[in-house]
C-alpha cells in the first residue's frame, strides 16, 4: 500500500523524471539573481542524465547567507505564501520562501511519509513539535491534514497538557523530537502512567541526531514505533527521507530530491555504500529551487532493495554533521559516538550533555551524564564505580578520556526545541 504512485516507480523510470525534472529546475532556477550569477555556461541543455549534475557547482549555506533574505527566488515576491527559517544558532540565518504549489507538494511529501509509517486518515495525529519559524510545526501539520489524520497542534513543551490531550482524544501517532520524547516518557514514568494503557502507537522522531539505542529506548519507554524522519528547511522540511514499516534505513524521495553523497574534503562521490555529505537538489520546488545543496549531514546510501517495495534508495541514520566534529587534543570526535556508549550502559538515564574547556592550553572534555534516580542512592563507592565505567567506555570508543560527571535524573536543564548537546566554554 503506498501513497503515490511514484514511490514505486521503475528505477530508470524514476531516473528520467529525474533529469526531465532537473532540467526545469534549473531553467526555472536561472530566473534568480543568485543562480544567473552561479550557472554561468549551464542551462537545461548540459544535462542528458542524472550523472551530468556533476557540471553543476555546489550551493552552501555561505551563498544562502550572502543572498540573504530574497537573492534565490525565481518569482515576484507576491507570488509566495510562506517562509520559514531554519534554525541555525549563529550567523545570518537562511530564510526559505514558498509558493502555494510548493505547500501543497511538501504536504503531499509529509503526508506520503507518514503514510509510510502506517498511519491512516482514522489515526488521531498530535503534533507535539514547535510551530513557528520552525518547519517541523506547519510541516507536519499540514502533511497530516492532506493525508486526512485528525490533527491536534499541540505545539512543543507543557508536558502535562500533551498527556491530558493524548487521553481525552485517543491520540495514537505523534510526532516529537528524540530529546523531548525520553524527557516525555520519564514524565509519564514520575506521573505513575502506564503507556500501555495510552492509544499512542506510532512516534515520529527526527529533526536532531539520535542513535539506534536512543531509538530502542523511546520505543520500550512509551510502548510504540518510533521512525526517523529527515528533513532540513533548505529542502522544504520534514518529508525529504523517512523510515518505512521495516525500519531498516530511510527512504529518500527521489522523484522530489536527487540525492548524491561526497567526500566532503575533496566533492567526489563516495563508493557505494561509504559515508560522506548528502547533497540534495530541489526537484519539484518551483519558488526557490536549490541546486546541489551541501547539507553538512554525514550518512551512506543502503544498499539492497527495501522488503516494503519502494524503490527510492535509503539513506543511513545521520550520524552527524561535519560541522558539529568536535576536536580535542587533535582527535575527531562526534556527539552521536558518545550518545551510542551512554546509551548502552544500563545505570545511564536518559540526557547527557558533553562541555569542551580549557585547562592550560589543551582542550579538555566533560561529559556530564543523568544517571537513573535507582542507582543515585547507593553508596559512593557504586557511584565511583559506575563513573570509572563510563569513562572507559568513552575512552575507548572516542580515544581521549574525559572528565565524567554524574548527573541527578532531571538535573540537565531540557530545552524546547532541539536538544543542545555541545557546550564550548573554551577560549576562542
Ligand atoms: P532545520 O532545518 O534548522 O530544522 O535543521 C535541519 C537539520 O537538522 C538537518 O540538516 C540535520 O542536521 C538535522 N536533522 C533533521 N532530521 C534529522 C534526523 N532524523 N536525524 C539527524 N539529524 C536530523
Ligand atoms: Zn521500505
Amino acid at each position: 500500500m503506498f501513497f503515490h504512485t511514484t514511490e514505486t516507480l521503475p528505477r530508470h523510470e524514476l531516473e528520467l523524471l529525474q533529469v526531465e525534472r532537473l532540467k526545469k529546475t534549473i531553467e526555472k532556477a536561472l530566473h534568480s539573481p543568485f543562480y544567473q550569477e552561479h550557472l554561468k555556461n549551464i542551462s537545461s541543455e548540459s544535462i542528458n542524465c542524472v550523472d551530468d549534475i556533476k557540471k553543476i557547482p555546489f550551493t552552501t549555506k555561505d551563498n544562502l547567507r550572502a543572498n540573504y533574505p530574497y537573492g534565490l527566488l525565481t518569482q515576484a515576491k507576491e507570488d509566495f505564501v510562506r517562509m520559514h527559517v531554519s534554525s541555525g544558532t549563529t550567523g545570518t540565518p537562511t530564510a526559505i520562501f514558498y509558493t502555494q504549489n510548493d505547500l501543497d507538494s511538501w504536504s503531499s511529501l509529509v503526508a506520503r511519509s507518514m503514510y509510510a509509517t502506517g498511519i491512516r486518515k482514522t489515526d488521531v495525529f498530535q503534533n507535539m513539535s514547535g510551530y513557528g519559524l520552525f518547519t517541523g510545526g506547519l510541516g507536519f501539520h499540514y502533511g497530516s491534514e492532506h493525508l486526512g489524520a485528525l490533527t491536534i497542534p499541540a505545539g512543543a513543551g507543557n508536558t502535562a497538557r500533551q498527556i491530558k490531550l493524548i487521553k481525552d482524544f485517543s491520540v495514537t501517532a505523534i510526532h516529537i523530537l528524540p530529546s523531548y520524547a525520553l524527557h516525555f516518557a520519564q514524565s509519564l514514568m514520575k506521573d505513575g502512567i502506564d503507556p500501555k494503557k495510552l492509544s499512542l502507537r506510532i512516534a515520529l522522531v527526527g529533526a536532531e541526531p539520535h542513535t539506534e539505542e536512543t531509538r530502542k529506548h523511546i520505543e520500550e519507554l512509551l510502548d510504540i514505533k518510533a521512525f526517523n524522519s529527515y528533513g532540513l528547511t533548505e529542502m522544504n522540511g520534514p518529508g525529504v527521507a523517512f523510515e518505512c514499516i521495516h525500519q531498516s534505513g530511510m527512504h529518500i524521495w527521489e522523484d522530489c530530491y536527487l540525492a548524491e553523497i561526497i567526500d566532503p574534503d575533496t566533492c567526489e562521490p563516495v563508493a557505494d555504500g561509504e559515508i560522506g555529505e548528502l547533497v540534495l537538489t530541489t526537484l519539484t520546488r518551483e519558488g526557490m529551487p536549490i541546486i546541489r545543496y551541501r547539507t553538512r549531514d554525514l550518512t551512506r546510501f543502503i544498499e539492497g532493495t527495501c522488503p516494503c517495495g519502494r524503490t527510492h534508495r535509503r539513506i543511513d541514520r545521520i550520524a552527524g554533521r561535519s560541522d558539529d566534529m568536535i576536536i580535542v587534543k587533535g582527535v575527531n570526535i562526534y556527539p552521536m559516538q558518545i550518545e551510542q556508549v551512554l546509551m548502552n550502559i544500563p545505570e545511564v538515564g536518559l540526557n547527557y550533555q558533553i562541555e569542551l574547556f580549557n585547562e592550560g592550553l589543551l582542550d579538555q572534555i566533560r561529559v556530564k551524564v543523568e544517571i537513573k534516580s535507582a542507582y543515585f542512592v547507593e553508596d559512593m563507592r557504586v557511584l565511583q564505580g559506575i563513573q570509572k565505567r563510563i569513562t572507559s567506555a568513552l575512552s575507548n570508543e572516542i580515544l581521549v578520556t574525559p572528565r565524567v560527571e554524574l548527573m541527578q535524573n532531571g538535573s540537565i536543564p531540557q530545552t524546547e526545541g532541539k536538544a543542545q548537546r555541545v557546550i564550548d566554554l573554551r577560549n576562542k
